[in-house]
């Protein structure tokens, strides 16, 4: 059995950018449909935006916020202001400040093959991440924050990237995100918020994935639709192309590319102390040649 999760529930786009020329690092671009498979999904509201929102928000009300969150089943939570660039054409916004939220993929889904069976799981799963982005919005609401949400199947940002740039994790070659908490398998939603003070971090700590990504491949040699497509680049780098509508990931609840990627079975930790050892003997042994 195979998938992809935000194609599933990610992918990256098949917009080609190239590589830049100057970097050697295979880059899928981290657009794709992420899933933002289509849809008008409406924020099903129980409560009001305020007239007059709050916008600054104390520690002791993230703290809350993250214990809410947490125990309507959401696993990890991350801040960012939205890059204008990640708004998917036709769509706005009504804050810039995002609240990014996931939720880890359930193994019966994984271990289901393909098909109108999985579909089904998949679409629970958007189902049960969506209803959790509208409590919390509604959360914010009934503490006087003003309150958007976007559903984890719905097109109006593009979820990957920004999960990313909310240093939840980093986009794999797969166009998956990939986080410490569950590796590739999460779906992504967000909530925008009147709150201008969210905790952003800024630091890029998983960025490493990248070039991890460039010495593995394995989600491009599982993908049964030839979806992943690995190209050289014009400078002697890879780039992966995600050709989206060979993907059946969001059509048949395909997971291939979840399932045989390295993080969806290691610990990240581990995976991230193994690569800077061989990392550390590649660099030692150059050395010794030179
Ligand atoms: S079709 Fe390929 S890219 Fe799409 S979910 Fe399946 S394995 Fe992943
Ligand atoms: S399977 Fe390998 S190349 Fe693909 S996303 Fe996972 S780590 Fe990256």
């Amino acid at each position: 059995m195979k998938t992809n999760e935000e194609s599933t529930g990610t992918q990256g786009s098949e917009d080609d950018e190239g590589c830049g020329c100057g970097t050697e690092s295979s880059d899928v671009d981290n657009g794709g449909c992420s899933c933002g498979c289509g849809g008008d999904y409406p924020d099903e509201f129980v409560v009001n935006n305020p007239s007059e929102p709050k916008t600054m928000a104390d520690e002791d009300f993230i703290e809350k916020l993250e214990k809410y969150a947490h125990s309507i089943g959401i696993t990890s939570i991350g801040y960012t202001k939205v890059p204008p660039e990640l708004i998917n054409e036709g769509n706005s916004i009504l804050f810039p400040n995002a609240i990014v939220l996931t939720m880890e993929m359930d193994d019966d889904l994984i271990i289901t093959d393909p098909g109108a069976e999985a579909q089904a799981l998949n679409d629970a799963h958007y189902e049960k991440l969506g209803n959790m982005t509208y409590q919390i919005a509604d959360y914010l609401r009934e503490n006087g924050f003003a309150a958007e949400s976007a559903h984890p199947y719905g097109g109006v940002v593009r979820f990957t990237p920004l999960a990313q740039e909310a240093g939840l994790g980093w986009v794999g070659q797969s166009g998956l995100l990939i986080t410490p908490v569950s590796g590739p398998r999460q779906k992504v939603s967000a909530v925008f918020t009147s709150i201008e003070n969210l905790p952003i971090k800024t630091d890029d700590e998983h960025s490493w994935i990248t070039e991890y990504c460039n010495r593995c491949g394995k989600c491009i040699k599982a993908c049964p639709e030839n979806a992943l497509i690995e190209t050289e680049t014009c400078c002697g780098g890879k780039e992966t192309e995600f050709v989206e509508e060979r993907c059946i990931g969001c059509s048949e609840g395909c997971t291939y590319c979840i399932e045989d990627c390295p993080f969806d079975e290691k610990d990240y930790t581990d995976i991230k102390n193994r690569f800077e050892r061989m990392n550390a003997k590649l660099a030692q042994n150059k050395n010794k040649t030179t």
